[in-house]
């Protein structure tokens, strides 16, 4: 039987698109009622909510740029607003860019660290304040390349390092309080930001697969499967712990 979300609320940052859209649809099909963020796509967030209403789940878009704190105030206000409860905050919304030593610029560092990390605490204490005396489950979404395994990535791979520090450390702060925090570190997906990037073509993708065990690169409903299952009650007494999804390739 699928895990129930019945009568939960699920805020999931960035998903507009690619995992976060795949999550969005995951949860609402599970019975949960889900706020839908966005930084600018808009068309793309009501078309995320036209499909879960049309499925008969519940839904609102709401804009707000992650690596705006006082945005990110706005959008928990909001978002109270429309369901007056929070229990799932999936902390999804994250950017990309390739840079070796050379590359590292103080402009791109911030732009990662402020959406990928500054952004994902800042969400996570709203939602801290937010979820009541049941507690709630925070689900972050990491990467494989945490630990710096592919070269050139570096700025990126480092705040992906931070996340899963922070999971670690948020667990065990938050575990008396009943709130869980886990990660998931998915390996490459094909998504709308992995086609932007130029990777979704490329030998590079290429050579993932076929260092895959499973064959292939991932889909963003690999993704939410396991986001569904770490916000579920099935999940009950896992916190502080990193779900890798990648096929196989580590
Ligand atoms: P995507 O580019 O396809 O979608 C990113 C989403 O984040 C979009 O909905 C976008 O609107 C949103 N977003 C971007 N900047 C934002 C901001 N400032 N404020 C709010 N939302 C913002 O990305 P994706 O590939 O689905 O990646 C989602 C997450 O998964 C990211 O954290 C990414 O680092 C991680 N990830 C992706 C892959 C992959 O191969 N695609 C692999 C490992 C980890």
């Amino acid at each position: 039987m699928t895990a129930s979300l019945n009568n939960k609320v699920a805020l999931v940052t960035g998903s507009s698109k690619g995992i976060g859209a795949a999550t969005a649809k995951k949860l609402a099909a599970a019975g949960a009622s889900v706020v839908i963020n966005y930084a600018s796509s808009s068309d793309a967030a009501q078309n995320v909510v036209d499909s879960i209403t049309a499925a008969g789940g519940k839904a609102v878009a709401i804009k707000a740029d992650l690596s705006k704190p006082q945005e990110i105030e706005q959008l928990f206000a909001k978002a109270h607003e429309a369901f007056g409860q929070l229990d799932i905050l999936v902390n999804n919304a994250g950017i990309y860019s390739q840079s070796g030593i050379e590359d590292v610029n103080p402009e791109d560092f911030y732009r990662l660290f402020n959406l990928n990390v500054l952004g994902l605490m800042l969400a996570t204490q709203q939602a801290v304040k937010a979820f009541g005396d049941n507690g709630g489950s925070i689900i972050n979404i990491s990467s494989i390349v945490a630990n710096g395994t592919i070269p050139g990535v570096l700025t990126y791979s480092a705040t992906k390092g931070a996340v899963n520090t922070i999971t670690g450390a948020l667990s065990r702060e938050l575990g008396p309080r009943k709130i869980r925090v886990n990660a998931i570190s998915p390996g490459m997906v094909e998504t709308e930001g992995l086609h932007a990037a130029g990777i979704a073509e490329s030998e590079f993708r290429t050579q993932m697969q076929a260092m895959t065990p499973l064959g292939r690169i991932g889909q963003p409903n690999d993704i939410a499967s396991a986001v569904l299952y770490l916000a579920s009650d099935d999940a009950s007494w896992v916190t502080g712990q990193n779900l890798t999804v990648s096929g196989g390739v580590i």
